[in-house]
């Protein structure tokens, strides 16, 4: 098989339906200003040879043909482009060679050398090194240019000089920096051009115009030059190269003939050559250094190796010079970011409060509105859609799973999420990350829409089909003439630091919040402390009050005495009452004085047998029980337990006391017991588990006071009633059973009785 049925790759008979599959790669022939030979790599003869070799060279591309080049050459230097080829590491990797004096014409050729698998090539192409005395020191050029660069503020500063230096190293009428957009359409980014010409700055070209297999070759080439657009290709002798079976892979030449499409292109702009080299960023098609000379415009082989040079730098330097040009932005978005984490971090400041205040989250990030969606909540600032809508909006993001890293941005909401067009006044832009791990939690921010209008040189999104000088088929376009385009339903895009600040932003808040979980529990241990304290406050306050209380007390009582009927009786009435209210307020600082020991003493704890301890207690309350005529019940011996006997002894005198009191039935009974959880381990005297209690058939309690009856001098009855003391009962049980580690609860139905539970650790 032979590979030109495969490929119908001559000028003049490509036949495109789409330039995205045109095989540019393999075009069958070369730019007539310089001749191309293919060599054998393992003996370097000639398999392949523009048919222009005869015009350029001096020697016919038949005569080269399975011989090798020397005829083209002194020996001297034909050895040494021989020795060139077989040691340099060319593979897919053109190099100079030499300077050669082709000696059947007499003229110098620059030849650059490349491998690709079995096949070397040689590109030869007029030289002007040594012929012209006068030519600038390109080194010194570009070093200038090096530095110029370096000092550039702004990336649209530094992309001008990039096309200032350029025009200045290869002297051409215009050179634009062209940069693509995420759309794969090109803008016109900085130009300089002959004063006469018309401006392409801030024009958008079409994706189409730089078809994708020129695109990828840009990432392999690093300068490709046409210096005359209407020059005829040369086409390559034989066609399909004999040692491959295929068409030349022209991939790495810079003699590749160029696609008709593209001189077409040019040519309808009027322009006569074209010379362009990509700028790459971290592996990416950033822009095109593109250029344009209104005549055919030579650019020798040394001149084009300094701009590619300086393409080279500007590639590696993109990525600093955009990030230069964000650097006031960055240095607000970081103080903003800081000011915001110190207002949530204090303690107690829920998220949502950053949502206004100054600064609020709006102030982070440059949006229209912002909204916080925490805990089924919806909080909203500036121009946002309903709350509603904003939970539908949610909705979907989440459904995206979303990477909790990236979150989500758009800046064309509306073509993503129809039901955004409702509100594409206020979020045509959204930028969204999530705050909590589950991402149910999210921050917004929102952009409203803004129309753009983009200038476009000529109609962008027909493509013409016509007659073109090389039959009926897709032509480039003809018309370059200005077309305004305005485009709805799209905010300006987010940049890559706003989305690296909403990012560093989670992270801050994810912190905060874990942060106030940790603040609690310090807040906790102070506010222990400070229970503490008060405790030690309460016993000095009421230890000292004791004093002067009693001489008001005792003062009171002489008056009474001393001026026994001197005085009238209203006088008298108040004298008795000034006691009476001196010695209630000392009791109460008696309960206080209680209390606060109860609190503060060094705990004994030993084992007790609870019966015994009972003894005790019914022995000090014996007044009360024949009084009350109560009956004591104890349905089976207590158990022994280890606790501070004293205080216990207490908590049973309080309960007891109480339930005698607040009874009213004519057969009043308290009952003691306890109860064993389900499962008991062993038979020891360990109180872990059970719950004792103290139970009577007395008045009962509401339910609503189930808790607030442990308050201190919390009362439900007159003082008279019940013989009611102070209400401190109550509130030092408590304080007993929870220095056990236990708790205390009741249970109570009204007019039938009470039963108070607790249990003593555990
Ligand atoms: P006091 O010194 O007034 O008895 P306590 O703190 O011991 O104070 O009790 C607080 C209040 O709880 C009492 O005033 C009383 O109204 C109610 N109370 C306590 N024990 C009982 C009980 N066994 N039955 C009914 N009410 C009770």
């Amino acid at each position: 098989m032979n590979g030109s049925s495969a490929y119908s790759v001559k000028s003049g008979e490509v036949t495109l339906t789409n330039c995205d599959r045109e095989p540019i790669h393999v075009p069958g022939c070369v730019l007539p200003h310089g001749v191309l030979l293919a060599l054998r790599r393992s003996d370097l003869t000639v398999v392949q040879a523009s048919v222009n070799a005869g015009n350029v060279l001096g020697v016919g591309a038949d005569d080269l043909l399975g011989k090798s080049f020397d005829a083209l050459l002194d020996r001297e230097q034909s050895r040494d482009l021989a020795h060139f080829v077989r040691t340099e590491r060319l593979e897919q990797n053109p190099l100079f060679a030499m300077t050669a004096m082709a000696r059947n014409v007499g003229s110098a050729f620059d030849v650059t050398a490349h491998t690709q698998g079995e096949i070397a090539v040689l590109e030869w192409e007029p030289s002007t090194r040594g012929i012209a005395p006068s030519s600038p020191d390109y080194y010194a050029l570009v070093k200038h240019t090096v530095a110029r660069l370096q000092n550039s503020a702004s990336l649209r500063e530094y992309c001008q000089a990039v096309t200032e230096e350029v025009r200045n190293l290869a002297g051409l009428d215009r050179v634009m920096v062209y940069r693509f957009q995420p759309d794969g359409s090109g803008w016109i980014f900085a130009e300089s051009k002959r004063e006469d010409l018309n401006p392409y700055l801030d024009l958008h070209y079409p994706a189409a115009d730089i078809p994708l297999p020129a695109r990828q070759l840009f990432l392999k080439l690093w300068h490709r030059l046409v210096p005359d657009v209407r020059a005829e290709p040369a086409d390559l002798m034989p066609l399909v190269n004999p040692v491959t079976s295929g068409p030349l892979d022209m991939t790495y030449c810079c003699l590749r003939g160029a696609s008709v499409m593209y001189t077409e292109y040019l040519q309808n702009m009027g322009v006569a050559a074209a010379f362009v080299m990509p700028l790459i960023r971290e592996g990416r098609l950033w822009g095109l250094i593109a250029t344009h000379h209104y005549t055919p415009k030579y650019i020798p082989h040394h001149v084009r190796v300094a701009c590619e040079f300086v393409a080279q730098v500007v590639s590696l330097q993109l990525a600093a010079a955009e990030d230069r040009e964000d650097q006031t932005y960055r240095l607000h978005m970081r103080s903003v970011h800081e000011a915001l984490v110190t207002r949530a971090a204090a303690v107690g400041t829920p998220l949502h409060d950053l949502v206004a205040g100054k600064p609020a989250l709006i102030d982070l990030i440059d949006a229209g509105g912002v909204a916080l969606l925490q805990n089924g909540n919806v909080w909203s600032a500036g121009k946002t859609p309903n709350p509603s809508q904003i939970e539908d909006l949610a909705t979907w993001i989440r459904s995206r799973a979303l990477s909790p890293d990236l979150g989500y941005h758009t800046h064309t909401l509306p073509s993503e999420y129809e039901p955004s067009r409702e509100f594409k006044d206020s979020a045509c832009g959204l930028l969204a990350i999530p705050i909590s791990r589950s991402q149910r939690d999210l921050l917004m921010w929102f952009r409203p829409e803004q129309i753009e209008m983009v200038n476009w040189a000529g109609y962008p999104y027909e493509k013409p089909v016509e007659i073109g000088p090389h039959g009926p088929r897709l032509t480039p376009r003809k018309s370059f003439e200005l077309w305004q385009e305005s485009v709805e339903g799209t905010a300006p895009p987010w940049k890559e630091v706003e989305i690296d600040a909403a990012r560093r932003f989670r992270v801050a808040v994810l912190d905060v919040v874990i942060g106030h979980a940790e603040e609690l529990a310090r807040v906790n241990r102070e506010l222990a402390a400070t229970v503490e304290e008060l405790d030690a406050f309460a016993y000095v306050a009421s230890h000292d009050l004791k004093e002067p209380l009693r001489g008001i007390h005792n003062y009171a009582a002489f008056m009474i005495e001393d001026y026994e009927g001197k005085l009238d009786p209203a006088g008298e009435a108040k004298l008795r009452a000034m006691m009476r209210l001196s010695e209630r307020m000392e009791s109460l600082i008696e309960s206080l004085l209680h209390y606060s020991r109860t609190g503060r003493g060094e705990m004994v704890t030993r084992d007790r047998d609870l019966n015994a301890l009972l003894a005790d207690v019914r022995d000090s309350l014996q007044a009360r029980f024949q009084e009350t005529d109560a009956e004591l019940r104890v349905p089976r011996p207590l158990p022994v337990i280890r606790c501070d006997s004293i205080m216990v002894g207490e908590v049973f005198a309080n309960l007891i006391s109480n339930a005698l009191k607040y009874n009213e039935k004519a057969t009043k009974w308290v009952e003691v017991g306890y109860n064993e959880p389900e499962h008991v381990d062993d038979g020891t005297e360990s109180s872990r588990g059970l719950v004792f209690y103290v139970r009577d058939n007395g008045i009962g309690i509401p339910p609503k006071h189930h808790e607030s009856i442990f308050r201190i001098f919390k009362r439900l009855h007159n003082r008279e009633m019940y013989g009611g003391g102070t209400g401190a009962g109550l509130t030092i049980v408590k304080k007993v059973v929870e220095r056990h580690g236990g708790r205390i609860w009741v249970e109570s139905t009204e007019g039938e009785g009470t039963t108070f539970f607790f249990t003593l650790g555990g």
